[in-house]
């Protein structure tokens, strides 16, 4: 019996793959425009660059890694997000010392055990980049534009972005202690993961989407009120460059994000034409400890992530088509050996010439070959009999106007090209 899939992954099949190369392509084109260069990183990490990166407290390492041990006895893990892995290629790699800032983009699979449901799966898709080497505001200011600009190229409706300031090491901990002081007094309503977040992470609380957690989160304290100087500081900097070039925002204070390493800016893009708990499109923010943590030394870093499957699904919501269908231009429909073997060669011309083209290859009926024409929606169809042969001759069927023509054999190809002039494939 067929060994079917892994719960959780998907088969991206012709007709689909499509959209995924229309985004791509278009997402590639976009980052250019934004000067960021892409960075490919090996899917597979060492299981402690995670746990030193996203934090040992966050629901990625506590629950959600796909993680396992290699012949050799090396605790690998199969990348859950893309940030870790480009800051640990960026510090292996030296490309400190070049110019700074650095802008990288990256796109790839990712991999997290997590419950699968629609929109929600274990191996799935993120593109992100990121910016390293200035903690200036104007960088947080720029990826924050960039991912608003960006899906908005695309077509998305109805955009908002969410941000907040999440505090630095000097202004956290009072934050932390404000929170946890606020929360307990509300313990037994909590539920009861956050009961314990109360102890070990007090900020994840706020994003917490439990009823009673998310209404107890709506008068807790804000890190604004916490935020020391040089966050203030910043903060009021992002807010005159996104001001500036009129990109609106939404302050957020439960916007806390799940992963460890966010300091100061964090964000989100959401899409209010999806009612789902599911609209947020990116997630980003500034981690300058990162780099530290990973590889001792500092580094301050700014990026965004966003779900390519989550994406195109809402893409789809709203109507936008990004994939070109792509279809041979030509189909040749032979009738006998003889008659094969010579579209064979006119093939091979046809496909010399860079016009797509195929034939039958099963020798079918000429009314099954004509239907394969139709499925193929190709522009042309060459019906080629053994009689055809023998006078130098083919019938060239335009299949749009269903009208036939007789063509010498010598001059198919040209006629084919003349009539195809117009048409990008
Ligand atoms: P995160 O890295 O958790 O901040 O997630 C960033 C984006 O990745 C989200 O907004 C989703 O679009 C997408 N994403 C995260 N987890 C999954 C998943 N299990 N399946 C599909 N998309 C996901």
């Amino acid at each position: 019996m067929l060994t079917l899939k892994p719960r959780g992954t998907n088969d991206f099949l012709p007709g689909e793959v499509e959209e995924w190369q229309g985004l791509e392509a278009r997402l590639q084109k976009l980052f250019h425009i934004y000067n960021y260069h892409e960075i490919r990183t090996p899917i597979l990490e060492h299981t402690e660059l995670f746990l030193r990166s996203v934090g040992e407290t966050s629901d990625i390492v506590e629950k959600e890694m796909y993680s396992f041990e290699d012949k050799g006895f090396r605790h690998l893990t199969l990348r859950p997000e893309g940030t870790a892995g480009t800051v640990r290629a960026f510090m292996e790699n030296k490309l400190f010392s070049g110019s700074l800032p650095k802008k990288l983009y990256y796109m790839g699979p990712m991999f997290r055990y997590d419950q699968p449901q629609a929109g929600r799966y274990r191996q799935f898709h993120q593109f992100g980049c990121e910016v390293f080497g200035s903690e200036d505001a104007s960088v947080d200011a720029e990826v924050i534009a960039f991912s608003l600009d960006l899906f908005s190229r695309l077509g998305l409706k109805e955009l908002q972005v969410r941000l907040n300031t999440v505090g630095c090491p000097k202004c956290r901990p009072g934050y932390l202690q404000a929170l946890k002081d606020y929360f307990s007094e509300y313990k037994a309503e909590l539920c009861l993961t956050c009961q314990r977040r109360l102890e070990s992470n007090p900020l994840r609380i706020l994003d917490c989407k439990e009823e009673a957690c998310a209404r107890l989160s709506e008068d807790a304290p804000t890190s604004l009120e916490y935020a020391c100087d040089d966050c203030t500081e910043h903060f009021r900097q992002l807010r005159a460059y996104l001001d500036t070039i009129g990109t609106e925002y939404l302050l957020d204070h439960r916007l806390v994000r799940g992963l460890d390493y966010y300091t100061q800016t964090a964000f989100e893009v959401v899409s209010l034409a999806v009612g789902s708990s599911q609209n947020a499109i990116c997630g980003g923010g500034r981690y300058n400890k990162l780099a530290y943590e990973i590889g001792g030394r500092d580094l301050p870093g700014m990026g965004f992530a966003a779900g390519t499957e989550r994406l195109l699904l809402t893409l789809k919501e709203q109507g936008i088509e990004l994939g070109k269908k792509a279809h041979p231009e030509v189909f040749i429909a032979p009738l006998g050996f003889n008659a094969r073997v010579k579209a064979f060669a006119l093939l091979e011309e046809l496909r010399k010439a860079d016009i797509p083209a195929d034939m039958d290859l099963m020798a079918k009926s000429l009314k099954a070959q004509m239907k394969t024409a139709d499925r193929f929606n190709a522009s042309y169809t060459v019906i080629l009999g053994d009689d055809d042969l023998e006078k130098g001759t083919a019938v060239l069927r335009h299949m749009d106007s269903a009208q036939q023509e007789d063509v010498l054999l010598d001059t198919l190809i040209d006629t084919i090209k003349k009539g195809l002039e117009h048409v990008s494939y």
